[in-house]
């Protein structure tokens, strides 16, 4: 049987982490801050937002909240983004996505300080992560990361294969490994012989967006596997792009959904604002 790693623990141990810096910022007059902003009134990012805003609390992070109507132009939006650009007292602008069809999402995101896309969206931040120089690395890749060094594993000479290639997730996630030494794989929906690539993985991250697609036959004995996969099942459970129960009895590790990856995201966010907070501020 496979051991459990708890995203919940390792998310808090960071949290706690991040909190006790702030601290010790804080006696130097300087507390991080993060700006959210949301526009138009979709329920799932409205939890979100109000997730980040309760872990900025937990961590001492100042978070100053933009709700804005549905029917913001683009022009308001940018203009808004300007202004948070410009404040000095503003370490971090993270834009909830999705954005109301009328606007351009990509321009948008563009328009951010990549000191303060602690997203790591940004194409700037991209390319020092392409060339191994992240500062903002994304948050949901750098919480995989995260998972597989916390529990112990050394990614250096491991043969990992990641499955997916989205900008998001995928990509920056083989880029990660890569700068951990790892030997990279990535699959596709183009890839060919799949199951045979992802048994020889020592670590295998999955990142799809199908329910329970890696199988136990896809897996190594002993492996790291790390499911990124977030699926609502038909009974309204969530499960991950893993078959967790049939997995669970041959790999090493593994994570759960939900209590996997999903809280890392958050924790590494807040991570991402005292960082940016720090290099403004010419911290080390
Ligand atoms: P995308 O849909 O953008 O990308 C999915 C990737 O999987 C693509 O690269 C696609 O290949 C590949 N793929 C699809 N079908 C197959 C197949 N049959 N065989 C091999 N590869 C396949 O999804 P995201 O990367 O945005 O998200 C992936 C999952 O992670 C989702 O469940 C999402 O909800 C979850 N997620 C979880 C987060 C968290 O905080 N835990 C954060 C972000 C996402 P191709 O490029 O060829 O189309």
């Amino acid at each position: 049987m496979a051991n459990i790693i708890d995203g919940k623990l390792i998310s808090t141990q960071i949290k706690d982490e991040v909190r006790a810096e702030v601290e010790t910022l804080s006696e130097k007059g300087i507390q991080p801050c993060l700006a959210v902003v949301l526009v138009g009134d979709d329920p799932a990012s409205a939890v979100y937002v109000r997730n980040k805003k309760k872990a900025c609390e937990y961590c001492g992070i100042k978070s100053l909240s933009y709700e804005l109507p549905d029917q913001t132009t683009e022009a308001e939006l940018l203009e808004l983004i300007d202004t948070l650009n410009a404040d000095p007292s503003c370490h971090g602008i993270l834009v909830q996505l999705p954005l109301p069809k009328h606007i351009d999402e990509e321009k948008v995101l563009l328009r951010i300080l990549p000191q303060k896309d602690v997203d790591g969206f940004h194409p700037y931040n991209v390319g020092l992560l392409s060339i191994g120089n992240a500062v903002l690395k994304s948050c949901t890749p750098a919480g995989c990361i995260e998972l597989i060094k916390r529990s112990g594993v050394d990614i250096a000479g491991k043969n990992c294969v990641v499955v997916g290639r989205s900008n998001i997730v995928g990509k920056p996630v083989g880029m990660l490994l890569m700068a951990e030494n790892g030997t990279v794989t990535t699959c596709h929906s183009k890839t060919k012989n799949m199951s045979e690539i992802c048994s020889k993985a020592d670590i295998l991250v999955a990142a799809i967006g199908k329910p329970k697609f890696i199988t136990a036959d896809m897996v190594k004995e002993g492996a790291v596997v790390i499911d990124v996969g977030i699926n609502r099942q038909e009974n309204g459970k969530l499960c991950g792009d893993v078959d967790f129960d049939s997995v669970e009895k041959k790999a090493g590790y593994i994570t759960p959904v939900p209590g996997g990856v999903g809280p890392m995201t958050i924790a590494m966010l807040m991570k991402n604002c005292l960082t940016a907070c720090k290099a403004i501020n010419n911290i080390n």
